[in-house]
């Protein structure tokens, strides 16, 4: 059986987009049919039906209804579907006047969804970005470049492999494009971050085609104006702009000019201890939880995203941290002023996104009215903020510039513009269409005053003039009235056109006349609105620029007067940020434990000191001119590190702490509240301390916390090895590093013997370092190493009660308290007792000293021993080790098995070079 026209169109469009649903516009409705119907089905909870028969089976068929697809389609595309939505491309009648009453109405895929092209609100989260992210690798080299098509942003950053993890953590992308061929190994990389995995052919990613596409798209000769762009860079944003065409349909992808972020632009963490910190994210993979959910106090859509990209990518610029926390400092000091903005900024539009919208011709007039009424706010802002000065005075005056989109918005835009062109222009604004929308005003008042005369002229009351889609306006009486009606004289002038069930209905010439007046009316006023819509539009593309500057300075008002708003209720303090080694915090606090200890009411957050400075934390303006650098301004990160290394250095303060504790006592979060108050400090933020000087922390590493990750065949013990092995590789001196019980996953002296070379090789590196243990002989090494100290959480213990007093204090803990924490948490009381005895009979065993133990073991009795030489190689192994295996033949293999063979048959005993093979044992 052949497919009927409809079926054969349907089956050749879907031909083209194997890998999405089709959304195949039929009248009001998208119906999906064959496999895309059944997975949308089940997708959706909607009706999986079927419509006529194809290869003598019946074909399933699911449909929504066009005017509330959104809601379907957002949820298709977080269930990581990808969605091409095939518009009919000609009027039906059209269709008829070409090829009669069988004719099938032209159709095209118009756009395809995926979850990384989006810029409907309704499929966006307004809070957070959405980025599509491309990975490019040319011999060698990678970059990442990563669009937000909902804004218009482009970034590209040199991406070796190795970081392409810790960079996805970072962004969080929704969807990753790579080239065919490489999407098996990135898979798992994709599927870490939530992210869905996109191909394109290895053409695509072309350095020289990606340089002509993207010279197109800019309508640029030449890319050098934006910058310097290596070829993997150019490769990955090539990619990006060719995911954009493909998935774009007619409209054109907008982008703004790409940015290129620099190698150490922002602070380096990785995607575990991105996990580990929660920064951005909490346990359950959501905001709640995060440190950012604590600390979010913006207004504005913009002003959220902008946060979350400053605490992702902390900076290290330290200009760029002066200027931020320069503008939180100006709104903390002046409460008014900040209340003031605040109060200004609350339900300002999200005019990023909807100027994105226009300029990828998917804009409605809706859009047009956030744009005016944000740039208005804008106006407002400007106003309050102009004589403020400083970064918020700046922000103010780029809000005061966009005054000649907003004037022609204002004037010709309706107050409240729908998201269709009808009714959207203002009354006024041209003659033509003020007299369109006189005649259909008019027309309608005319209608009625006809009822009136009709009802009069036949005596029937009850005769109404009506309107449907189908017969436009018509006269109805119900059934028995109709013979009146149909019989002279009144026939003469009601011709008889449809009777229903209840009802008779007429028309007259006269009332046909005057439909076609109003719908002409109506016809004329639409085209009018939609030529200034139209205009408008491209006004505001016109200055997208200015629109654009407008939308960040909102942005980072909002963040500025959010951040100095929470320093204010949080009482946090403005950190002290330069190109020193310091890491001095006075009563510092854990944002989000505090914040939970509130909620829950049990009890408030004890302050600790932190100070990890070592020498090159003495206060920079002795000598290191690191203070004076830093927080004066210009200073950036190249200049910090030469000011570093002028840093005196050698015996002084600790910079690595060892922390002792009993279970529960506030360890880790301790440790974590340090590394949040270094991240928040160079976003721009305060910080919850009384006072904390943070010397530019280039890397942040942490390890806290056991977990396993079996669908990787790893054991957490493995998990923390390879975590920990990271760190030590990548650990410098400007790094702050964190690690909480290491070791702890095997064998005490396994375990022992791991967390005390750890931290003798952070040590050795410089690294910045807290480090928490349960292993109470290794405080035995503060003594031992110049640059280490011990710290400990202290208890009080009354009537064989202990009683957890977080508080962080010189010195190490006496011994462990983990069998009282068992007892609270209500073990039961024979295992507590038989816990203690044994606990009693080893540490009799071991003369209860921690020192003594450490003394016992000769590896930890001096200083670190020197690595043993590599074993020499035996001759027969150097050779073996030069052999290429894919490159021999079976002929040399042959020949080089004698050669070894013959190597071997040599006599033993000592060789030239004293390299003998160790005797086997026994
Ligand atoms: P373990 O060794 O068992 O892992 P720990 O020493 O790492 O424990 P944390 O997990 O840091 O302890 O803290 C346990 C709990 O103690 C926290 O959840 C919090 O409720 C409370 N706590 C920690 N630090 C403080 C503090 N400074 N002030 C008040 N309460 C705190």
């Amino acid at each position: 059986m052949t497919a009927t026209p409809m079926m054969a169109q349907y089956l050749g469009i879907k031909s083209g987009y194997p890998d999405a649903l089709l959304f195949y516009r039929m009248g009001d409705f998208y119906e999906l049919f064959f496999e895309d119907a059944r997975a949308a089905a089940e997708a959706l909870g909607i009706a999986l039906t079927h419509r006529g028969q194809h290869e003598g089976a019946d074909i399933p068929m699911a449909g929504v209804p066009v005017h509330s697809a959104e809601g379907y389609l957002a949820t298709l595309i977080r269930a990581g579907f990808r969605v091409a939505v095939c518009e009919q491309t000609e009027d039906p009648a059209e269709a008829k006047r070409r090829g009669g009453s069988k004719a099938v109405v032209r159709r095209e895929v118009v756009r395809i969804l995926t979850p990384g092209t989006l810029t409907e609100d309704a499929l966006l989260d307004a809070r957070a970005s959405n980025y599509l992210a491309a990975f490019a690798e040319i011999r060698g080299d990678g970059a990442l470049a990563w669009a937000d098509v909902s804004t218009g942003a482009l970034t590209v950053a040199p991406c070796p492999p190795a970081r392409l993890a810790a960079e996805l953590a970072r962004l969080r992308p929704r969807e990753v494009l790579v080239a065919e061929g490489t999407e098996h190994e990135m898979e798992a990389q994709a599927a870490e971050v939530g992210a869905a995995l996109a191909t394109l052919p290895r053409g695509e990613f072309d350095s020289a085609g990606a340089a002509r596409r993207l010279s197109a798209l800019y309508g640029t000769a030449t890319l050098d104006g934006f910058g310097a762009f290596g070829r993997a860079e150019l490769a990955a944003m090539g990619a990006v702009a060719a995911w954009l065409e493909a998935t774009g349909g007619a409209a054109r992808p907008r982008l703004k000019r790409p940015v290129r972020e620099s190698e150490g632009a922002s602070m380096r963490i990785d995607a575990a201890t991105r996990r580990s910190l929660e920064i951005a994210r909490g346990p359950e993979g959501g905001r709640a939880g995060s440190l950012l959910e604590a600390v979010d106090r913006t207004r504005t859509a913009m002003g959220a995203r902008l946060l979350e990209r400053r605490l992702s990518a902390p900076s290290r610029d330290l200009a760029e941290i002066a200027h931020r926390l320069d503008a939180v400092e100006r709104l903390e000091d002046d409460g008014r002023l900040c209340d003031g903005l605040r109060e200004t900024l609350r339900g300002v539009p999200d005019i990023e996104r909807a100027l994105s919208r226009l300029a990828h011709g998917r804009g409605s007039p809706r859009d047009l009215g956030a744009i005016r009424d944000g740039l208005a706010r804008g106006s407002d802002l400007a106003r309050l903020a102009g004589r403020a000065g400083g970064p918020v005075g700046e922000a103010a005056g780029a809000l005061a510039r966009p005054g000649m989109v907003l004037d022609r918005l204002d004037t010709e835009l309706a107050t409240e513009p729908p998201t269709t062109v009808e009714g959207s222009v203002a009354d006024g604004v041209d003659p033509e269409l003020d007299g369109a929308r006189r005649l259909q005003t008019e027309g309608r008042s005319l209608v009625a005053a006809m009822q009136v005369r009709y009802a009069a002229e036949t005596g029937i009351a009850a005769l109404k003039l009506r309107h449907n889609a189908v017969l436009g306006y018509f006269v109805e009486v119900t059934a028995r009235h109709a013979e009146r009606m149909m019989a002279p004289p009144l026939s003469d002038a009601f011709i008889h056109r449809q009777t229903t069930a209840q009802a008779v209905r007429f028309t007259t010439a006269e009332l046909s006349d005057l439909e076609s007046r109003i719908l002409g009316a109506a016809d004329t006023a639409t085209a009018i609105e939609r030529r200034i819509f139209e205009d408008l539009r491209a006004h505001v593309v016109e200055h997208a620029e200015i629109v654009a500057v407008a939308a960040e300075a909102l942005a980072s008002l909002d963040v500025a007067a959010a951040l100095a708003a929470l320093a204010t209720e949080e009482d946090w303090c403005r950190p002290t940020v330069d190109a020193s080694r310091a890491f001095r915090v006075e009563g510092g606090r854990h944002p989000v434990v505090e914040r939970a200890l509130k909620r829950s009411g049990s009890g408030g957050f004890v302050a600790n000191d932190c100070d990890l400075s070592g020498s090159a934390g003495a206060p920079p303006d002795v000598g290191d001119g690191g203070l004076d650098a830093g927080v004066g301004g210009a200073c950036h990160a190249a200049q910090a590190d030469r000011a570093v290394d002028a840093a005196p250095r050698g015996d002084g303060p600790a910079r690595a702490w060892l922390l002792t504790g009993p279970n529960m006592g506030g360890k880790s979060t301790f440790l974590r509240q340090n590394a949040l108050i270094a991240v928040l400090a160079q976003a721009g933020s305060f910080v919850p301390a009384r006072s904390a000087h943070v010397g530019l922390v280039s890397q942040l590493f942490s390890r806290v916390g056991a977990s396993d990750d079996l669908a990787r065949g790893r054991s957490t013990f493995m998990v923390e090895m390879v975590e920990t092995a990271a760190i030590l590789h990548q650990a410098d001196d400007r790094s702050l590093v964190i690690l909480d019980e290491i070791g702890r996953g095997t064998a005490t002296y396994d375990g022992l013997s791991i967390a005390w070379a750890c931290f003798e090789h952070l040590h050795e590196q410089g690294a910045r370092c807290l480090f928490a243990t349960h292993y109470h002989e290794m405080t035995a090494l503060a003594d031992r190493l110049p640059g280490a100290a011990n710290a400990t959480l202290a208890v009080r213990e009354h009537e064989g009660e202990v009683v957890l007093l977080h508080e962080v204090r010189p010195g190490a803990a006496d011994r462990s308290y983990g069998v009282q924490v068992a007892r609270l948490a209500g073990l039961p009381r024979t295992v507590v007792d038989r816990a203690r005895s044994v606990l009693a009979a080893l540490e009799e065993g071991s003369d209860g000293k921690p020192a003594a133990i450490v003394d016992d073991l000769p590896l930890f009795s001096a200083a670190p021993p020197e690595a043993p030489a590599p074993p020499r190689r035996s001759e027969v192994e150097a050779r073996l080790a030069e052999i290429h295996p894919d490159g021999l033949t079976p002929r040399e293999a042959l020949a080089l098995i004698y050669e070894l063979r013959e190597l071997l048959a040599e006599p033993r005993g000592p060789r030239p070079n004293g390299a003998g093979r160790p005797a086997p044992r026994g």
